[in-house]
């Protein structure tokens, strides 16, 4: 269940990294399929736990995850289905694995 807390902890990161997200979409507009990939070491990667792989999950450090999370079946995650990489909101201007997680997960509505 996401709480109040992990909502506010996601729109902070999302806040913090929009701002440049934007100036690069300005600047040089990008199909999908051409955006950089994630970084694990990216610091907004970092602080949510993403990972591209759900099977590292860090489940001591983030314990809500549940079986059956992936960025495929998140809300927040865009573009062509049948691509591994796709867009994300939470992190602008670069790819999530399919396959991948991070704290921010929101179910398909
Ligand atoms: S779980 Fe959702 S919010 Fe997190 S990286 Fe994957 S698609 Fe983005």
């Amino acid at each position: 269940m996401k709480t109040r807390r992990d909502f506010l902890k996601a729109a902070a990161i999302g806040a913090a990294v929009i701002p440049a997200g934007s100036a690069a979409l300005r600047s040089a507009p990008a199909a999908a399929d051409e955006l950089p990939r994630l970084s694990l070491d990216d610091p907004a990667a970092v602080a949510l736990g993403y990972v591209h792989d759900v099977a590292d999950v860090d489940t001591s450090r983030f314990p809500r995850y549940e079986e059956g999370q992936l960025c495929s079946n998140c809300n927040l995650i865009s573009g062509d289905a049948d691509a591994s990489w796709r867009p994300c909101s939470i992190f602008p201007g670069k790819l999530v694995a399919n396959d991948g997680w991070c704290s921010a997960w929101v179910p398909m509505n």
